[in-house]
């Protein structure tokens, strides 16, 4: 007799926390990212769709992925040391993050938190644009910053970029001076070949897909990636471990019947499981 099971990979170890982050303060354009956390949660357990990673892993197991809410902010002021204190109490407790929504200035102490845990982290960022600004309207905390700040601080081994198409001079020179990996939108091949070779980091800025398959965005920048492409990516990628990850600005007032939650929530499984499948 044959034994049939489904769980074809062995995810007995690792296990990972989902953490929401309702807030766009830092938002320079439009608010709205604040409000991504259930909606994508919403989408993730959807009817409509299963819990089966394409790479094979069954997320409804149990115990896999433990849901550790929303960051409950006391105050507005801290926000950023807020944010790390939570991110690590989850890492303490040997839980890989992944936190869902928020503009993308919540990286920054996220990456502090990670990086006090991990050694050379290397960061893998999804965005349609560098977020290298020195300041943006005055504000260095800006969502338009987070990676001047990352990299300032020496947080990270490396920091590559892809599916950007928003370059301009003062960020050009940013990431030159702060040895940033940049891939323009424009050079990219589907066969590059991104190899880590110390513990990555993925950062998903949802304007790195192009507008017309995520419309749920407050920056629309035309000539992104489609989905099966950063699925591809992330699939693909090279790394000894994928340590985290966040999900970041999808603004669900600009999404069209749902479907940009439904693609974050697609990102997830896919990020989600190949956290699970390192060794
Ligand atoms: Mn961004
Ligand atoms: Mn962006």
């Amino acid at each position: 007799m044959t034994k049939r099971t489904n769980a074809v990979h062995n995810v007995d170890q690792i296990r990972l926390a989902l953490i929401g982050i309702p807030f766009d303060e830092n938002s320079s354009y439009m608010k709205g990212a604040a409000t991504a956390p259930p909606l994508i949660r919403e989408a993730f357990h959807s009817d409509s769709s299963n819990l089966w990673s394409e790479l094979g892993i069954n997320l409804a197991e149990r115990s896999i992925i433990v849901d550790a809410g929303d960051v409950d902010f006391i105050s507005s002021d801290n926000v950023d040391r807020q944010i790390e204190e939570v991110v690590t109490k989850l890492l303490n407790q040997n839980l890989r993050p992944i936190s869902l929504g928020g503009d993308h200035s919540i990286t920054y102490p996220i990456i502090k938190a990670f990086s006090s845990k991990f050694y050379k982290l290397n960061i893998l960022q999804f965005d349609a644009h560098p977020d290298l600004y020195d300041e943006f309207q005055g504000n260095r905390y800006s969502h338009a910053c987070p990676f001047a700040r990352i990299m300032e601080e020496g947080l990270v081994q490396r920091l590559v970029q892809v599916g950007i198409r928003t370059m301009n001079a003062h960020q050009r020179e940013q990431a030159e001076r702060l040895g940033v990996e940049v891939i323009e939108m424009k050079d990219w091949q589907n066969d590059i070949g991104l190899k880590f070779t110390t513990p990555l980091y993925i950062s998903f800025d949802m304007d790195v897909l192009d507008p017309a398959v995520a419309p749920g965005v407050s920056h629309y920048e035309p000539g992104g990636f489609s989905t099966r492409q950063v699925l591809k990516i992330i699939h693909e990628a090279k790394a000894p471990a994928i340590v985290g990850a966040d999900i970041v600005e999808f603004n669900p007032v600009r999404d069209v019947h749902g479907i940009t939650a439904m693609v974050c929530a697609k990102i997830l499984k896919e990020i989600a499981a190949r956290i699970i499948l390192q060794k």
